[in-house]
């Protein structure tokens, strides 16, 4: 989206008359605001301008959906994915689903253009560095310098989630969140990490309804009273940010909006807690009696984990109570906490596709998910949300 290829228009005495904004050529938008009379003209106005461009993007969002008949279309790239990722069907695959969400085909891969810094799987699918690396075992302190870096990098992962958040809305699909995700990701320079990693074949997970974490956008239609969750990460100037958020599709029920509101407290309750010298194993005990003593479960196959340089490492934060997790939070270390708090019972099960979690029982799942510094006294939110976030949360107000 910021590859700046300006086409500049001379006049008879050969002298730089306009630039139209490409952007905008590409978007077939009105060239009036959308002409500058220098290239240091249309830098100037860039910050201001490309807003133009988004409320473009908003509009159409909805309206031209890729996705209409009821089978996969192999033409467009339209498919069922199998196999984690690794291969396509055109028939929706057969399986015991558990509630009333199915899996729909999804799009071609997007491109990341040149010049962004990838990661070691995007190109094909494997990480290596990450699984190899003493930082599965040992949990790293910071350095200030890397520090400086998180900071940056989770910042750009919030202003991500804001686009997304900005765009839910009944009808639209997670397709189309996706593709949000994406071109803000790269504005950005970003790339963004879930991107072929151990081939997931879309830039954000949107889990929808029952689906506890890690769905894969489709061509499904958010319906009014969904919940659907959207998890950001990405790599950005050598390390990862990485957080997530569950939002409200139109209007949803009273026990979903409960849902999602005790999971948001069981996420703000465990960082509260966050300071050198406490165990990470506490962190479940807490999300745990939260979780409970509103009637929801948690789950327990999907956990937090240390990021920085690796998309995921040591440590490893299990949510649920009477856990395992070894070691006690120092100041300088970096992780996430994204509870995934269940309606019904903490289990779950996979679809075919190989990476969507689903509750066990078809009930709904919420999730929420902020990357931490442990500082001397207690916790820097690096995901914190902004002043400029959308205002989505109605106990927030
Ligand atoms: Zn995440
Ligand atoms: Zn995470």
């Amino acid at each position: 989206m910021l590859r700046r290829v300006v086409y500049h228009v001379l006049n008879a005495e050969n002298l730089l008359i306009f630039i139209s904004c490409p952007k905008c050529v590409e978007l077939k938008l009105p060239r009036e605001g959308a002409s500058f009379c220098t290239q240091d003209c249309f830098k100037a106005s860039w910050s201001s301008h490309k807003a133009v461009h988004l409320k473009a993007k908003l509009s159409s969002i909805g309206s031209n959906t890729p996705w209409e008949s009821g089978i996969a279309s192999p033409s467009d790239g339209w498919l069922y994915c199998l196999r984690k990722g690794q291969s396509r069907t055109a028939q929706m695959p057969h399986f015991d689903w558990t509630g009333p969400l199915r899996p729909y085909p999804i799009s071609k891969k997007r491109v990341v253009p040149a010049g962004i810094e990838l990661p070691d799987w995007a190109v094909d699918g494997i990480p290596k560095i990450e699984p190899a690396s003493d930082l599965q075992h040992v949990v790293e302190i910071k350095s200030a310098e890397k520090i400086a870096r998180m900071r940056e990098t989770n910042r750009i992962a919030r202003e991500v989630l804001d686009a997304a958040a900005r765009v839910v809305r009944p009808g639209v699909t997670t397709d189309e969140i996706d593709a949000v995700v994406h071109e803000a990701t790269i504005a950005a320079g970003a790339y963004p990490s879930p991107l072929n990693y151990h081939f997931f074949p879309k830039s954000c997970c949107t889990s929808v309804n029952e689906v506890i974490c890690h769905g894969i956008p489709d061509a499904r239609k958010l319906e009014d009273g969904d919940i659907v969750n959207v998890d950001i990460s990405l790599y950005y100037k050598g390390v990862h940010g990485d957080l997530n958020e569950t939002f409200f599709v139109g209007n949803v029920d009273e026990a979903s909006q409960q849902l999602v509101k005790c999971t948001y407290e069981c996420l703000e309750k465990a960082i509260a807690i966050v300071k050198p010298g406490v165990r990470f194993r506490e962190i479940g005990e807490i999300i745990n009696r939260h979780a409970t003593m509103s009637g929801l479960s948690v789950v327990k196959s999907y956990c937090g984990h240390g990021i920085g340089d690796l998309f995921h490492c040591a440590p490893n934060i299990p949510h649920y109570a009477r856990n395992k997790a070894v070691g006690v939070m120092k100041a300088g270390q970096t992780f996430t906490i994204e509870p995934m708090i269940n309606a019904g019972v903490w289990r779950d099960r996979m679809w075919p596709d190989g990476w969507t979690a689903v509750t066990a029982d078809g009930k709904r799942s919420a999730q929420f998910e902020h990357t931490l510094l442990v500082t001397e006294t207690g916790a820097e939110v690096l995901t914190a949300r902004l002043p400029t976030s959308p205002k989505v949360f109605p106990w927030l107000n």
